[in-house]
């Protein structure tokens, strides 16, 4: 059994995937496979460097993140060219691991955390989709916390992607984590009982 976990920046992905960890779900983390996606050798790298050039290499030949980051920013054209040769790779990725669990760990709940999982338009992916939830303010005021951003730069970030709102709307589960730990932890244990899976 597989579920897609996501919700906004900040609002407690990682928080409930731990939660879930705990009780014996297996974790694929979709921002770790974007990352084995662009290792050096591997054939996303090289159309990578065929697109934006040389310059987006580190000397040792991994990928120069802040500088693919200069090159794309402000340039929805570019972003979008560098999604198209990026996402089929963690898509495929994405598909073969959770098939490996499924053969490997029948029993068990896959958790697939995906950030951008509606954007992305994902869902199709998944048997179930979860959302974590905190209300927008809570959420801005989470995001200054973790990052030490100011007001403006945390709400951009935020205005970035599609409001959680919609995303609660969407989901087939939804944890809400605006209270304290110990209460999104009784969420996750109902949901854990009602999946079957206690
Ligand atoms: P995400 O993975 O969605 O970006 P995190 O799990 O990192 O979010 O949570 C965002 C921030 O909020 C972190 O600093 C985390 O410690 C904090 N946090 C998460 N859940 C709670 C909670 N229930 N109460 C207080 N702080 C929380």
């Amino acid at each position: 059994m597989n579920i897609g976990l996501t919700g906004g920046i900040a609002c407690g992905k990682s928080t409930v995937s731990s939660m879930l960890v705990r009780r014996g779900a297996i974790l694929i983390d979709a921002d770790r496979l974007a990352r084995e996606v662009v290792e050096p050798g591997a054939p996303a790298l090289a159309e990578v460097v065929r697109v934006f050039g040389q310059a987006v290499l580190m000397e040792d030949g991994t990928l120069n993140r802040q500088e693919l980051g200069k090159l794309v920013f402000g340039s929805e054209e570019k972003r979008k060219e560098l999604e198209g040769i990026l996402h089929p790779p963690i898509r495929k990725l994405m598909l073969e691991r959770m098939a490996e669990y499924e053969r490997s760990a029948p029993d068990k709940l896959v958790v697939v955390d995906v950030p951008l999982l509606y954007e992305s338009e994902l869902e199709e992916l998944f048997q179930e989709v979860l959302v974590v939830y905190v209300p927008p303010e809570l959420q801005l005021i989470r995001l200054m916390e973790r990052n030490g951003l100011s007001q403006e730069e945390a709400s951009k970030r935020i205005q970035a992607q599609m409001p959680i709102e919609w995303k609660k709307e969407w989901a087939d589960h939804v944890i809400d984590n605006s209270g304290l730990p110990e209460e999104t932890e009784e969420q996750v244990d109902r949901f854990w009982k009602r999946k079957g899976l206690a």
